[in-house]
């Protein structure tokens, strides 16, 4: 390999993990870019200029970790890519690197992320004039090596500024990391794959491609820097891999595996799912869309056991109106016909911010203003919300209400009371609809008999239960052991709920991804669970693993396994 030429690799195979599964093959559309336009002059105060620097350092220190990170991260292809980021190492290890910058801050008295946009300026120009191949491979050098460092002086995990809706059909998206409101900016119809730094299998992104069908890899460290912009990329969902510039011989393989692959309409058989000995149980669909209630419901989900209502507000640019909303949810009951829909109430924060309402950045968001805490800081939202929804059951048709991330009792008696009023002023009576927590908090499993009598049913999220559970975030790629060794504390955990339910028998769900893995939904019905709601893709697999046992042995099965 040419040392100072990321362009020459080619061919080269990167591990990866599979999270949707499928094959792509396209050019790689970066996510993480910044817009330099965005990033505004000010001036800065004298004796601010001393602070400037210090953050300069800080992201610089950070930078070089992060580079040092990708370096001798324990990869079987080490040996292979730590030339990259050796360079670029070097680029930020340059005395004069840095000192152009602070130059730069202490002549203009702007702010660091401005002095550093106009640098890449200057550079791209200064490129420009130079069209050899090696000139400009090492502009895309000190170009990643400035965007990194933007990133850590930005502290942004995500930055949304591409013009995604007009990038080409058929694009690989490669991001660092891509949160739902991202994934909301999206034209889903021009993404051919999504290949990501990070992640992990229950992040929002990993669950969202699962259920629109496209393939997906993530734990990738360094690809922004190795898959560079429009370069060739092949993303294999199946054995999770990704191969950039490949070769022809490569690219011709993968071109026929893709040819023999079968047609993507999901070919699917509605049918009712009982155990070996007839004990029924009933299988929904967690949708986020249109577009997928009514794929689910061609696929035979007896209902819509959660529908992620964010994912609607995060479609738009601005907050919905009472009747744009309203309209939203009757297409779904019509949809539904006479099936239950379940209606999560907007589930805001954490990694589903609403970028126009552009509130601050909080300190530990997972632990933050999310879910039911958000609905209650804005009263007029949830006005409108619950507005909303009500009217769309004002004509007899009862809906499930779910209220996420809930952890005080008081919570809920704050939403069953608004949800009162508005009932009041639309004419719908407490018997037109249900109303539900979600169990994702490990406090509400342990309190759980001080919502019972406040509830009509529970819908257990298994992903944030276990992120809660373990300290560990959902989105870490290096935290997967935790999630991985979870299942016996999460089997405890739901056998306790579903223990704590016996007098009062509300119905239960399992709607965390643990429901849509064919190896683990059987023993959510041994531990008592009636209803699962999943990925509409695993419909038919759960129920085959389901309906392979009796009742009796599927108990036997969950209790031997917690007994271990
Ligand atoms: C969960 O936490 O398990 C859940 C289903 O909700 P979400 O994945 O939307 O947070
Ligand atoms: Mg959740």
């Amino acid at each position: 390999m040419n040392p100072s030429s990321v362009q020459a690799f080619s061919d080269l195979e990167l591990a990866a993990t599979a999270v949707s599964s499928g094959i792509a093959i396209g050019k790689a559309y970066h996510f993480t870019q910044i817009d330099l336009k965005t990033l505004e002059e000010h001036r800065l105060p004298v004796d601010d200029i001393e602070s400037e620097m210090r953050r300069l350092e800080s992201a610089l220190a950070k930078s070089l970790e992060q580079l040092r990170g990708l370096q001798t991260g324990n990869r079987d292809d080490a040996a292979d890519i730590s030339d990259i980021f050796q360079i670029q190492i070097q680029i930020l290890s340059d005395d004069s690197f840095l000192s152009n910058i602070k130059v730069g801050i202490a002549e203009s008295k702007a702010n660091i992320e401005y002095v550093i946009a106009n640098h890449i300026r200057d550079l791209e120009k200064k490129f420009m004039s130079m069209q050899t191949e090696v000139f400009r491979s090492k502009l895309l050098d000190v170009q990643d090596v400035y965007h990194r460092l933007l990133r850590n002086i930005l502290d942004i995990e995500h930055v949304r500024v591409t013009p995604l809706r007009t990038m080409p059909p058929g694009v690989i998206i490669v991001a660092e990391q891509l949160l739902p409101s991202d994934i909301a900016l999206l034209d889903l119809k021009k993404i051919g794959g999504i290949v990501i730094e990070n992640g992990s299998t229950v992040s929002h992104v990993s669950i969202i491609a699962k259920s629109l069908g496209i393939p997906a890899v993530i734990n990738v460290p360094g690809i922004l820097s190795l898959a560079r912009p429009d370069s060739m990329l092949i993303v294999d969902g199946y054995q999770g891999k990704v191969i950039v510039r490949p070769s022809p011989a490569s690219e011709a393989r993968y071109q026929k595996k893709l040819a023999a692959l079968p047609p993507q309409v999901r070919s699917c058989k509605a049918r009712k799912c009982f155990t070996k000995d007839g004990i029924s149980v009933r299988l929904e669909a967690n949708a986020g869309s249109l577009l997928e209630v009514k794929e689910a419901l061609r696929c035979g989900a007896d209902g819509i056991g959660l529908l992620r209502t964010e994912l609607f507000y995060l479609s738009l640019n601005r907050l919905p109106t009472v009747d744009e909303e309203t309209s939203y949810y009757k297409s779904i009951l019509a949809l539904c016909k006479d099936k239950p829909l379940t209606i999560r109430m907007l589930d805001a924060g954490a990694d589903k911010t609403l970028p126009y309402l552009g509130f601050p950045r909080e300190e530990n968001p997972y632990l933050g203003i999310r879910g039911v805490r958000f609905l209650l800081e804005h009263p007029d939202i949830l006005n409108n919300h619950l507005t909303s929804i009500l009217r769309a059951c004002a004509d007899g048709r009862s809906v499930r209400i779910l209220i996420p991330f809930v952890s005080l009792p008081q919570e809920v008696d704050a939403i069953a009371g608004a949800l009162q009023d508005i009932g009041k002023k639309e004419g719908v009576a407490r018997s037109g609809y249900s109303l539900g927590i979600m169990v994702e908090v490990p406090a509400v499993v342990v309190s759980l008999r001080q919502f019972l009598d406040k509830v009509d049913f529970l819908s257990i999220g298994t992903n944030d239960l276990v992120q809660y559970a373990f300290a560990a975030s959902r989105e870490n790629s290096r935290l997967e052991r935790y999630r991985t060794a979870s299942l016996r504390v999460l089997l405890e955990l739901i056998s306790q709920v579903v223990n704590s339910n016996d007098k009062y028998k509300r119905d239960i769900t399992v709607c965390g991804e643990v429901a849509s893995d064919p190896a683990l939904a059987p023993f959510l019905i041994g531990l008592g669970v009636r209803t699962l709601s999943m990925q509409t893709s695993a419909l038919q697999s759960v129920c085959k693993e389901i309906e392979k046992r009796s009742h009796g042995d599927l108990v036997k099965m969950a209790k031997e396994f917690l007994e271990k």
